[in-house]
C-alpha cells in the first residue's frame, strides 16, 4: 500500500530532485497550456508553486499568464532574470517548484538562474518559441534547451496546410526579432509553406529595392 501522507511532506523533497523541463515550440502550439496544466498538477500535490512571466509580456493581462484559450492563473511579474531568485516564498513557504512562460523575453541570465535553482533541487518548468520569426534560435532557448533534463517540442496546426506546424511567421509589423503579437501578427506554418512564404517576401522586397534605386 502506498503511504499518501508522504505526499504532504514536500518540504523534505530530497536534494537531487531538482530538474530543468523545457516546452518549447511556435506560437498558438499549447506551450502555455502545458505549462498551466504541470503547475496545477504540482499545486494537487502540495507543492508549493510559483509562476513566474517577464514584465515584457503585457498581452491580456498584467499579473497573470493566459493561454490563447483564455485559460488564466495569477503568476509574478518579473524586469529580470535575477528577480526571479527574490520571487521563491509562497504562502510563507520557499518554492519546490518554478514554471516560468515566455522564456524568450528574459535577459541571458535565464540558462544560468534556472541551472542555480535546479542544482538547490527545485524543478523548473520553462515554456518559451524556440524559433523567432525569421526561423532563427530565440534568446537564450538554446542554452535552455542544451541544459535540460527533458525537453517538450510542441506543434501548432499550420494555418495553410493544416499539418504540424515549427515556424510563427509574421504577417503585419516590423522587423524587430521582439514584437509583440496575437493571430493579427503572426500565424503558424509548416515547413514548406514557411519556406514559401519568407522566400516570396525576399522577391518582393528585392523587386521594391532594385525600382528606389533606379
Ligand atoms: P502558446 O503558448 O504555444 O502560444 P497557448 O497554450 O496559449 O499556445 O494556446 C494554444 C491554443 O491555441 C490551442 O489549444 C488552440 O485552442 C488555440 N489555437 C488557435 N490557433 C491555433 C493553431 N493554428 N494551431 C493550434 N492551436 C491553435
Ligand atoms: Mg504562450
Amino acid at each position: 500500500m502506498h503511504n499518501f501522507d508522504s505526499i504532504h511532506n514536500v518540504t523534505t523533497l530530497p536534494i537531487g530532485e531538482g530538474r530543468l523541463e523545457v516546452v518549447c515550440g511556435p506560437m498558438f502550439s499549447g506551450k502555455t497550456e502545458e505549462l498551466l496544466r504541470r503547475v496545477r498538477r504540482a499545486m494537487i500535490a502540495h507543492q508549493p508553486t510559483v509562476l513566474i512571466k517577464p514584465a515584457t509580456d503585457t498581452r491580456y493581462a498584467i499579473n497573470e499568464v493566459v493561454s490563447h484559450d483564455k485559460n488564466a492563473m495569477p503568476s509574478k511579474v518579473v524586469s529580470t532574470s535575477k528577480e526571479i531568485l527574490n520571487s521563491l516564498e509562497v504562502d510563507g513557504r520557499s518554492a519546490l517548484v518554478v514554471a516560468i512562460d515566455e522564456a524568450q523575453f528574459f535577459d541571458d541570465d535565464l540558462p544560468d538562474v534556472c541551472n542555480e535553482l535546479a542544482n538547490r533541487g527545485l524543478r523548473v518548468i520553462v515554456a518559451g518559441l524556440d524559433l523567432d520569426f525569421t526561423g532563427e534560435p530565440f534568446g537564450s532557448m538554446p542554452r535552455l534547451l542544451a541544459l535540460a533534463e527533458e525537453v517538450t517540442k510542441l506543434h501548432a496546426v499550420c494555418v495553410e496546410t493544416g499539418r504540424a506546424a515549427h515556424f510563427s511567421h509574421r504577417i503585419a509589423g516590423g522587423t524587430d526579432t521582439v514584437e509583440l503579437g496575437e493571430k493579427d501578427r503572426y500565424v503558424p506554418l509548416a515547413r514548406h509553406a514557411y519556406v514559401m512564404f519568407r522566400s516570396q517576401e525576399e522577391e518582393s522586397k528585392n523587386e521594391q529595392e532594385s525600382k528606389s534605386s533606379k
